[in-house]
Order: C-alpha cells, then structure tokens, then sequence
C-alpha cells in the first residue's frame, strides 16, 4: 500500500499497543475514556495487550491500522 500522505511504499506489520489506546477528539490529561461523542476507545483491556493490522511510512510516520479487527495477544 502506497502512504496516503506522501506516496511512498509502506511497510506493513502490526501496531502493537498495551491496555488501553483511545482516539480523542481533545487530548485527555487523565483518564483516556470516552468524553465526547465523537472519541473512539479502540481497545481496553484488563490484563492483556492488543494488537492491530497496519502499515508503516518510515518516510512522514504515518501509521494506517484497523482497529475494527484487533488481534489479542496474550
Ligand atoms: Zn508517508
């Protein structure tokens, strides 16, 4: 797949994460949990780590991953 951003060839692999990733409309300072309608918590988990499908462009540092489908890794 071909960076969105600028082009070049990205490198897929998995982004891997640990208990908790949210993706938020503001920066939360505390607590990652949802404040708004539009956040998106892409994975919590108590005592295991979670992983995703994505693509690396080590040229800008963009990362595209699916967090509709992540992987649990134990
Ligand atoms: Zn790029």
């Amino acid at each position: 797949m071909n960076c969105p951003k600028c082009g070049n060839s990205m490198q897929p692999g998995f982004l891997q994460a640990g208990n908790v990733i949210a993706f938020n409309k503001t920066r939360h300072r505390v607590s990652l949990n949802p404040k708004h309608e539009e956040d998106v918590m892409i994975a919590r988990k108590a005592f295991t780590s979670t992983d995703f499908y994505g693509s690396v462009c080590k040229e800008c540092g963009l990362i595209v991953f699916d967090y509709k489908n992540p992987i649990s890794r134990l």
